[in-house]
């Protein structure tokens, strides 16, 4: 069991969308007027006026129309249309960026115009024309997303021979979304493998573990589908890309020196990327920890597909339910090979976690102990799918993921489903042998 049975974890949809939000708070922070924003303002001593705002947004909403045409009819050229001639080291790198998407059938891609921000580094380095505007990439790949999804990406643009050239797209990167211009196609060349719905992105140099996560991926998938009965397509984009930035993830948890995560699942949204997430995620992609890409096998992609499966439904599904559930299904698949028993993980939850359960596990619980708080989480699963059924254990969770508002809500689902209380629950999970 070794091999196989360490311990995988992953956020929780909410928790991801929390910690984007409060990354996002701080670095609007360093937004706020300051010694940048003055050296802006001498830069440009007029400044624009509201029309002439307009009047640019209108004129780059236009010219990024034409880009997103460029990706989607693979123009090559109408793609880097707009880009500074003048700098090769940025024309390349745009060049690798439309190779890396058209590694992606899209259904629909657009480009637009969110806001214009001040960088004033750039108007410093290309002349009081220089402006910079946040734009929104608003996206659905064929046969991964259900619905269009959106994140951010920053521009600057001056003018040059009577039209708009784009001179760079990180100076606004400390404004974007914590996944904004961090998406797997902003980096190096990459490789895309697929298998059936799912579909691996690796760098180009390591497309042989590609195709090898993907065969892990494809199994991990079909035991998701052989433990949860809600419908599923198996549509997912794996990420396990050595370039440690990709989607901007923390991959450290807990408190102290915490502990290491390897793999996480991402919630994707159709809306403003900034800030907490208030509305339910679209979907999902799991990104694997750099460290651990070598060793994505299908153990650690079962947790992680759990949530991609879930995706929609875990907005205000419990914690303990949320993971309970990854690990369950990631238990019940290990032991759909005989060879393969989670025995001493039983043993472990029984002596060592079940005699200190009051109450069934918070993400405080999480952050304080995560061994505890996943063993806990999945034996009170267990225990739900040995007593009341899977079909049962569905339904709870289809429940909370709609109705689960209030402290009192939660109360009266948990009652309906189970015939007990939150505490009662707990006491019964803790006297559960299995
Ligand atoms: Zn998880």
């Amino acid at each position: 069991m070794s091999k196989r049975g360490r311990l995988i974890a992953g956020l929780a949809a909410l928790a991801v969308a929390s910690t984007a939000g409060v990354v996002a708070a701080t670095r609007g922070d360093h937004g706020s007027p300051g010694a940048g924003a003055a050296v802006a303002v001498e830069a440009t001593p007029k400044g624009a006026s509201d029309a002439d705002k307009a009047a640019r947004k209108r004129e780059v909403d236009v010219l990024l129309a034409q880009r997103a045409t460029a990706v989607l009819k693979g123009d090559l050229k109408g793609f880097l249309a707009i880009v500074d001639p003048k700098q090769p080291a940025l024309v390349s790198e745009q060049r690798t960026l439309f190779t890396n998407l058209r590694e992606f059938p899209f259904t629909k891609l657009n480009y637009f115009v969110d806001a214009e921000r001040e960088a004033p580094a750039v108007v410093a380095k290309y002349g009081a024309g220089t402006f910079s505007v946040r734009v929104m990439m608003r996206y659905q790949l064929t046969g991964l997303d259900n619905a269009p999804v959106q994140t951010d990406l920053g521009y600057s643009l001056t003018r040059r021979d009577n039209r708009w050239v784009l001179v760079s797209d990180t100076a606004l990167d400390e404004y974007l979304s914590r996944d904004g211009h961090r998406q797997p196609w902003d980096y190096g060349e990459i490789s895309v493998t697929r298998r059936d719905n799912v579909v691996v992105v690796v760098e180009k140099a390591e497309a042989t573990l590609g195709a090898q996560i993907a065969r892990s991926s494809q199994g991990a998938v079909d035991a998701v589908l052989r433990h949860w009965s809600r419908p599923w397509n198996g549509a997912v984009m794996v990420v396990a890309m050595r370039e440690p930035q990709v989607m901007s993830l923390l991959w450290t948890a807990g408190r102290g020196d915490g502990w290491t995560i390897a793999a996480k699942a991402v919630s994707l949204y159709d809306g403003e990327p900034l800030g907490l997430k208030t509305t339910a995620p679209v979907g999902a992609r799991i990104v694997v920890n750099p460290a651990y890409r070598k060793r994505t096998d299908e153990d650690l992609l079962v947790h992680e597909m759990t949530h991609v499966a879930t995706a929609s439904m875990n907005h205000r599904t419990p914690i303990w339910l949320v993971e309970g559930l990854a690990e369950y299904v990631r238990c019940r698949s290990i032991e759909d090979d005989p060879h393969w028993t989670v025995d001493p993980y039983r043993k472990r939850v029984r002596s060592k976690y079940l005699p200190s359960l009051k109450a069934l596990p918070t993400t405080a619980d999480f952050d304080a102990n995560s061994d505890r708080a996943y063993g806990l989480s999945w034996w009170t699963t267990e225990y739900l799918a040995a007593t009341k059924g899977t079909k049962a254990l569905t339904a709870l969770y289809a429940d909370l993921s709609a109705h689960n508002t209030t402290p009192v809500a939660y109360e009266t689902i948990i009652k309906r489903h189970t015939g007990k209380t939150p505490t009662a629950l707990a006491a019964a999970v803790k006297n559960w042998r299995g």
